[in-house]
């Protein structure tokens, strides 16, 4: 069930935020809590990154296992940035292993991925699809659920929609068309990061300069803050690092 981690903070080498004893590239080979299915998160990784010139992120995605990428370990080894989102993918039995599969997805400012499934794909979703264009149909990244939910969540932050009201709305939506769904989803910007749980585990370490948002944590530290099931996660920097949670689909807890 695939795994994906969000930071905001200082400029850190990007192998930081995946090297810890429990980081995103063990959890590739040993993860801890993987609810729902799956022994590995081999079928591919990806990370997007935002420079230091304040551009669109740069995204590297491949259908291999991260540990087997030695030219990337290099890359994150040289490279650092302020805001990273990465993911390591255990497909889906029936969803193709290929690049375009592999989260983050992008577009313009935006780094999006899902841990998960949607019961039922794809039929249990069509309904809803029906209100994407045919351009968005025809330009998914690749046939899997994870990218019809970015198609989705795409075409509400392209009508201005936060990125945590975007995450809300396609989660609410899906869960009703498609019950038993695991539905954590993770989304930014470079400034905010969005994320959901919807039957999947989900933690959250706030720092005195920076947040993270990961499926597992990557340490053993204390700070590490499980997220109960059906929230939505808000992370910023600003005023100071903080993370908000509020129940999905009602008010806040
Ligand atoms: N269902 C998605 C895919 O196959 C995500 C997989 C996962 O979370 N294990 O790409």
């Amino acid at each position: 069930m695939c795994r994906h981690l969000g930071y905001l903070g200082p400029a850190v080498p990007i192998a930081g935020l995946l090297d810890g004893p429990s980081g995103l590239l063990r959890q590739t080979w040993a993860p801890a809590d993987m609810r729902g299915g799956g022994t590995v998160n081999a079928d591919g990784f990806g990370v997007g990154w935002y420079p230091d010139d304040d551009g669109p992120p740069v995204r590297y995605r491949r259908a291999v296992p991260m540990w087997t990428d030695a030219g990337f370990a290099q890359v994150a080894a040289s490279t650092s940035s302020r805001a990273v989102l990465a993911a390591a993918r255990s497909a889906t039995v029936g969803m193709p292993v290929v690049d375009t599969a592999c989260a983050p997805f992008a577009e313009g400012r935006w780094l999006f991925s899902h841990n998960g499934r949607v019961t039922g794909w794809p039929d249990s979703i069509a309904p809803l699809a029906a209100d994407l264009s045919t351009v968005d149909l025809m330009t998914l990244d690749a046939p899997t659920d994870s990218a019809v939910l970015w198609a989705m969540v795409r075409r509400l932050l392209r009508a201005g929609a936060p990125v945590d009201d975007a995450l809300a709305e396609v989660v609410t939506a899906v869960a009703a068309a498609a019950p038993d769904s695991r539905l954590n989803l993770m989304l930014t910007d470079g400034v905010t990061i969005a994320a959901t749980t919807w039957w999947h585990s989900l933690a959250t370490f706030t720092g005195p300069d920076f947040v993270v948002v990961a499926s597992e944590p990557w340490s053993p530290d204390p700070e590490w803050v499980q997220v109960a099931d059906r929230r939505l996660v808000t992370a910023t920097l600003s005023p100071t690092p903080a993370v908000r949670v509020r129940a999905l689909g009602s008010a806040d807890k």
